[in-house]
């Protein structure tokens, strides 16, 4: 046996299974949880309007509005702009599927268009052929952390008076040119679902500069509701009324006391996963990976590997922990039934989606653990790309 798979295997040894994603919920985050369950008010109240703030501010946006899930903060902002059936939306097709089936729950047709080779985002030069007199929207994905070219996404959007509404799930922290997420579009939505960046286990918000959308979101992230709980509890009661059909996506006051500490450290805990990027940009330079322009949030670490499965289970029995974001949305059942999708109507989309893997990336994720990682991919390479 050479000698750096002996290394590999040493260390193996040791081993225990490297996780494809820790929490890094520490002491004063389970304290602000604590202390929020000995108060009377465990939904929307005080600390999710604290967290708003914040949050609005750190994305220098106006307002920031708390909700269930990044899945319901799309739905959320397709009604506000009265989007439905017979209109189309047009995204990507390398997304979560969240992100088409948020447009599939309003009832209009998601549209796709192929990604760019290089990042795996929308292809901005793709979109105007895309456009028709039933598009009303476009929802842009930034994948992996990675911002889309969101001026040019807008010059499109701003020519034929589109809707521009970012799915930032991956991206709480991306710049680009100068701009972060949700400036240059018209709302910006995020999730806080247990793998994200920042996380309350389930979770969500929308941004906007819009105070009229921030004010609707507000009632319409409860049922349409003209007060909230909160303001029935703490102020003398008045009867609500129901102006319009909302959804019932608001959330929580426990999901935003595990939120507010994050944030304060989210720049820190980017530096810390940067530091994670950099040792695999390093050590894995014989591997394709999608590439970084301007300020990357580093949500997820992704290599581009022809022989993805066999790598995935080779890591598998490594016990290092890897995941696959994305296989594209249009080659899913229910959208190949739905629309006649077929393989071949996406190739860049296709390309990346069967040749992506994620690797580790989180601060918790120690040494041993990263070298671990590398050294077993570094095997793979010798073992089977010869
Ligand atoms: C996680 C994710 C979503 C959905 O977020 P939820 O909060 O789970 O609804 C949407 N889009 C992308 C790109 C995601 O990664």
């Amino acid at each position: 046996m050479d000698k750096m798979r002996s290394i590999a295997l040493d260390k193996h040894i040791l081993f225990h299974k490297v996780e494809f994603y820790k929490h890094n919920l520490n002491d004063q985050d389970k304290q602000a949880l604590l202390e929020m369950l000995d108060s009377t008010f465990l939904t929307t109240g005080k600390l999710v309007a604290d967290f708003e703030k914040k949050f609005a501010q750190y994305l220098s946006l106006d307002y920031a509005v708390g909700v269930s899930s990044c899945t319901h903060a799309l739905e959320l902002c397709l009604r506000y702009f009265k989007i439905g059936p017979g209109d189309e939306v047009i995204t990507t097709p390398l997304s979560f599927v969240a992100t088409a089936n948020a447009i599939e729950y309003v009832g209009a047709k998601p549209v796709f268009v192929d990604v760019e080779e290089s990042t795996g985002n929308i292809n901005h030069e793709l979109l105007e052929a895309a456009i028709t007199q039933k598009t009303k929207a476009i929802i842009p994905v930034h994948l992996y952390g990675q911002m889309c070219d969101m001026r040019a996404v807008k010059v499109i959007a701003d020519k034929y008076n589109l809707k521009v509404i970012e799915d930032a799930a991956h991206c709480i922290e991306g710049q680009r040119d100068g701009y972060g997420v949700g400036q240059l579009a018209d709302a910006v939505c995020f999730s806080f679902y247990a793998t994200k960046n920042i996380t309350s286990g389930e979770g969500g918000a929308v941004a906007t500069h819009n105070r009229d959308m921030y004010e609707w979101l507000l009632r319409g992230r409860s049922h349409g509701l003209s007060s909230n709980a909160a303001d029935r509890y703490a102020k003398k009661y008045q009867h609500y009324d129901m102006e319009f059909l909302g959804m019932k996506c608001n959330m929580t006051n426990m999901q935003a006391a595990l939120l507010i500490n994050q944030l304060e450290r989210i720049e820190e805990l980017h530096i810390q996963r940067k530091k994670i990027v950099d040792s695999y940009d390093q050590c894995l330079s014989d591997f394709t990976t999608p590439l970084k322009v301007g300020k990357h949030a580093y949500h997820l670490y992704t290599i581009w590997h022809k022989k993805r499965d066999i790598l995935l289970a080779f890591l598998q029995e490594h016990m290092i922990g890897a995941a696959v974001h994305y296989r594209p949305i249009h080659l899913m059942s229910f959208y190949k039934d739905k629309y006649g999708y077929q393989s071949g109507d996406f190739p860049h989309a296709e390309r990346i989606g069967s040749k992506t893997i994620s690797l580790p990336l989180y601060p918790m994720l120690q040494h041993y653990e990263l070298e671990a990682v590398i050294s077993t991919l570094q095997m793979f390479k010798r073992l089977h790309d010869v």
